[in-house]
């Protein structure tokens, strides 16, 4: 699937659309959920143009996949969530339901969140 450069996620890093931002650094930015499901809902994206977890694992450098990485764990530290616990998704294609083109980890916490999803199949 080829990159759509008009996705939300990329009109956000261009400064077309707003968002409220908690953290940006070389190779990420963060910001919160727009529809949030926990009382905590993060999500963080990487600044290139890839489409998914798939796409990102493939083809990104190790300097940014180690950015940002590193930038999920401080952004769910600095958010306060390292001693109550949390959960990190990266929903990917048809199957896990990505609606954004762009590849993004969604970092939920701030209260209980039961199993990890209903049984499916
Ligand atoms: P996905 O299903 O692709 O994993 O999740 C996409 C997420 O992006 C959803 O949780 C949705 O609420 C969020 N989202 C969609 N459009 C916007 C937006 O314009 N701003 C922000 N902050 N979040 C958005």
């Amino acid at each position: 699937m080829a990159y759509d450069p008009n996705n939300v996620f990329a009109r956000i890093l261009r400064g077309e659309i707003p968002c409220k931002k908690v953290y940006e650094d070389e190779h990420s930015l963060a910001f919160h959920d727009i529809n949030p499901q926990a009382p905590v809902h993060i999500l963080v994206i990487p600044k290139g143009p890839y489409v998914s977890m798939a796409d990102f694992g493939a083809s990104a450098s190790e300097a940014e996949i180690a950015g940002f990485f590193r930038a999920v764990a401080k952004v769910a530290a600095d958010a306060g969530l390292v001693e109550t616990g949390y959960r990190i998704l990266a929903n990917t294609g048809r199957h896990g339901n990505q609606e954004v083109p762009h590849f993004h980890v969604h970092i939920f916490g701030g209260a209980p969140l039961g199993r990890m999803i209903g049984k499916v199949g």
